[in-house]
Parts: structure tokens; C-alpha cells; sequence
């Protein structure tokens, strides 16, 4: 019987594992932590976004420069394929008003276990704390608790994931592994990151405020999500999605109205008092949050725009932020081994018999389930192109 080794075990090695196992095949699964799917539990405290309910061209777009190669693995294991997947393990979802999709259960727990249960069921031999090292001629070599072991598979799927939250295994230590073995490798970025932003003690009160119904522009990027004060900076879905543009270092505006069109502001303007009071304005008559008030008044310190500006302000406000957070707390990263450097099949082509899936590739796309449906497809992609390998092998 011929064996296949997948190695991680997150979304991207399970679904790999899973499809291999489906296909008669021999599967061990090694992960180098002491449980399976650490990051895809994390996932689940924030409820677990699994896809988008959303036409399939505009969901492409969101992978950007990495759409083309996507396309052909997404659309055979779709938004709407991810959801009957959940089912199928027994996790009803449902459509939140933005059409992000959810488990029922808002958490993961209960999908990994039954994911894990029909691993046990189609077979899969599990390994944790195995953590690989590279090869020594045909052999994967891994460290493990009893000491240096070496396993001989067929085929081999790697699902290492990205470069960071490294405490919960993804630490991007398999990069240089793979470059010693020929492996073209665009280098790790944050995706999916905060922002530092250097507060005075003004804002203290508002850390943890969300700040809601604004537009954000930087670059030839927009996006109307939400962000939080907090103590380090911004936060949230709403700055994640202008994370190739922050990484540039382009310039950051928010709209604190964004429904307000300017010209409008400005009639409404225009009948009041000539001795309006500027905080008067954005308290009695725009009626801002406290937080976006805040915010106003902290990018503005210094330098509180006239009049005859304060529309445009408002419109525009520059936030002045100091880089992204560090990578290693970013949601996920940019960066991981090109296309270029592999099959349609998502073979390594430096090293065949090795194919690679989930976020260790190089892709990125904003929050939104547009993360975990990519490893999921990938995954699938990867393990069904390694059981045609095998079969063509034998
Ligand atoms: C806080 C947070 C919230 C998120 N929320 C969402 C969400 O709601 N929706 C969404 O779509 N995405 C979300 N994501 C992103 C999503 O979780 C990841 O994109 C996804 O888990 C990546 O899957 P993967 O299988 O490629 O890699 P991972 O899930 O990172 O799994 C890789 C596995 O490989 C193991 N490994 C690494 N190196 C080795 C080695 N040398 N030997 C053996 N094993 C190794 C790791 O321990 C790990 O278990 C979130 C991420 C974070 C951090």
C-alpha cells in the first residue's frame, strides 16, 4: 500500500490528509505541536469565519495577484462547497448580514473534533509533536521526544502554514528548509496586520472603543470595515484590508461620515453661526462618538483646520501611525513559495513527490473566510494531486 505523508496539521494538511485517506491511501499526519489545529482554534474565538457567500469573480478578486493560479482549485472546492463541507461534519452555518459565514456553534472545537474523528474513521495515523526538519536523501527527518526520526513516504504534502502567531506552530522555520532544496520563496509580510500608532494620553479613556461606519483609504485602497482603539494602535477588518498599501508605507485617511457626502456637510455647515465652536460642530451636529471625536481632535492636535476646512477634515483625516504591528501578530502573512516554483498540481517542482498547500504558499487576501476557504481548496488541491501522482506511480 503506498503511504503519503502530510505534514502540519492545520486546515490545509487536514483536508489534504482527508482526501488522500478517501483515496485508499496510507496517510501519517505529523504536526509538530502537541495538538492538531491550533490556529484554526484561535480562529474560532472570533467565531470562525469559514467563506463568503459572494459571486465567485468578485470572491476571486480578493487573492489579487495570486487569483489566476487560485481559480482552478477554488472553484472545484467553492464558498458554497466550504459550507456543505461544514455540514457534512455535522456544523450547521449560517450567513451573517454582511455575508461572511459562520458555524452555528460560532467556535471551532466542535468541527475539529468531528473532522478528527473522521480522520480516525478513514484511517489517518496521527503524530504530534513531530516536527520536521528537512530531508536526508529520500527520508523526512523530524525531531521528536524520543530523539531524530526519519519516515519514507510516496508522495509527501507539506502544509507548514504562514509566519505567524508562531507559538501556535506556524513560525515560517520551514522557509529556509525549503530554500536550501532549491525552492524559489517570496519573502514572508504581514497580512492582516494592525497598526502602531503612537497615542497621547488623551486617547487612554477610548482604548477598546470601536469605531464604526467610517471609510479608510491609503493607496488605491478602500474599505468601510470597522477598526478599535487600542492602547498599541488600530485595529480590525476595516485597516486589515489596506495592509499591502500600509506595508508601502502610502498614506492613511479615514471618513469619519463616510455617509455624509461632503456637499452636504458643508450646506449644513454653512447655517450655522459664524462663532461655532469646532468641538461644538462635531458633538451637537454630526453628532460623533466620543471615540471618533477623539480621534479627530488627537490626528489634529496642533493644527485645528479652519473653518472653511473642517469638512475636509473630517473627510479626510491623515492618521498619523508609526508601521505595522509586528508580523508575528499579524492574522496572517504574505509572502511563502511561489507558483512559479510549482506544478498546476501544486508539486514542488525542485523536488518532485512534494507538494505544498494552505498559507505556506504565496497569496494573501483579507479576513472575510476568504483565508480558510484558500487553505481549505489548497489543501484539497494539493492532496487530490498527490493521490493522481501515486496512481500514476503505481
Ligand atoms: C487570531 C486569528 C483569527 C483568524 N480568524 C480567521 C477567520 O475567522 N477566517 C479565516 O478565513 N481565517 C482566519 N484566520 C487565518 C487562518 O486561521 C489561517 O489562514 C489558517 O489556519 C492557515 O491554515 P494552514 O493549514 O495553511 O496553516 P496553519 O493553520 O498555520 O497550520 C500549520 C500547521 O503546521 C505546523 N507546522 C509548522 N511547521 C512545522 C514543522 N516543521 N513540522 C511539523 N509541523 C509544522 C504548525 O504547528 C501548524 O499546526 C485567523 C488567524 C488568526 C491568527
Amino acid at each position: 500500500m503506498r503511504t503519503a505523508l502530510v505534514i502540519g496539521g492545520g486546515p490545509a494538511g487536514l483536508m489534504a490528509a482527508d482526501v488522500l485517506a478517501e483515496a485508499g491511501i496510507r496517510v501519517i499526519l505529523c504536526e509538530a505541536k502537541p495538538s492538531i489545529g491550533r490556529k484554526l482554534l484561535m480562529a474560532g474565538k472570533s467565531g470562525l469565519n469559514l467563506t463568503k457567500d459572494e459571486a465567485f469573480d468578485p470572491f476571486m478578486r480578493q487573492y489579487t495577484g495570486a487569483s489566476e493560479a487560485l481559480r482552478p482549485m477554488i472553484a472545484a472546492f467553492d464558498a458554497g462547497a466550504v459550507q456543505d463541507w461544514a455540514r457534512g461534519l455535522g456544523q450547521p452555518v449560517f450567513t451573517g448580514s454582511s455575508g461572511r459565514v459562520f458555524p452555528a456553534a460560532m467556535k471551532a472545537s466542535p468541527l475539529l473534533r468531528a473532522w478528527l474523528a473522521r480522520l480516525d474513521r478513514l484511517g489517518v495515523h496521527r503524530r504530534v509533536r513531530w516536527r520536521w526538519r528537512g530531508w536526508d536523501g529520500a527520508e523526512a527527518v523530524f525531531e521528536t521526544p524520543s530523539g531524530r526520526q526519519t519516515l519514507a513516504a510516496d508522495a509527501t504534502v507539506l502544509a507548514l502554514g504562514g509566519a505567524s502567531w508562531a507559538r501556535l506552530g506556524s513560525d515560517g522555520a520551514w522557509a529556509e528548509t525549503l530554500r536550501g532544496a532549491g525552492c524559489d520563496l517570496a519573502r514572508f509580510a504581514p497580512a492582516n496586520a494592525a497598526l502602531s500608532v503612537k497615542w497621547s494620553h488623551h486617547m487612554r479613556p477610548h482604548f477598546g472603543a470601536a469605531l464604526k461606519t467610517v471609510g479608510w483609504r491609503a493607496g488605491n485602497l478602500t474599505s468601510r470595515g470597522e477598526a478599535a482603539i487600542s492602547a498599541r494602535g488600530l485595529e480590525g477588518g476595516g485597516l486589515y484590508a489596506l495592509t499591502p498599501a500600509l506595508r508601502q508605507s502610502e498614506a492613511l485617511f479615514v471618513d469619519l461620515i463616510p455617509d455624509q457626502p461632503a456637499e452636504k456637510a458643508l450646506a449644513r455647515l454653512a447655517q450655522k453661526p459664524s462663532k461655532l465652536r469646532l468641538g461644538h460642530w462635531l458633538k451637537n451636529t454630526l453628532r460623533l462618538p466620543e471615540a471618533k471625536t477623539a480621534l479627530f481632535f488627537e490626528m489634529t492636535a496642533g493644527a485645528l483646520p479652519e473653518r472653511a476646512a473642517w469638512v475636509k477634515t473630517i473627510k479626510t483625516l491623515p492618521i498619523n501611525y508609526a508601521g505595522l504591528r509586528p508580523m508575528d501578530e499579524a492574522i496572517s502573512t504574505a509572502g511563502g513559495v511561489r507558483f512559479a516554483a510549482l506544478t498546476p498540481g501544486l508539486m514542488l517542482k525542485a523536488r518532485p513527490g512534494v507538494f505544498c498547500a494552505g498559507e505556506m504558499l504565496d497569496w494573501e487576501a483579507p479576513t472575510g473566510g476568504y483565508l480558510l476557504t484558500a487553505c481549505l481548496a489548497t489543501g484539497r488541491w494539493a492532496g487530490l494531486s498527490a493521490a493522481d501522482y501515486l496512481a500514476a506511480a503505481a
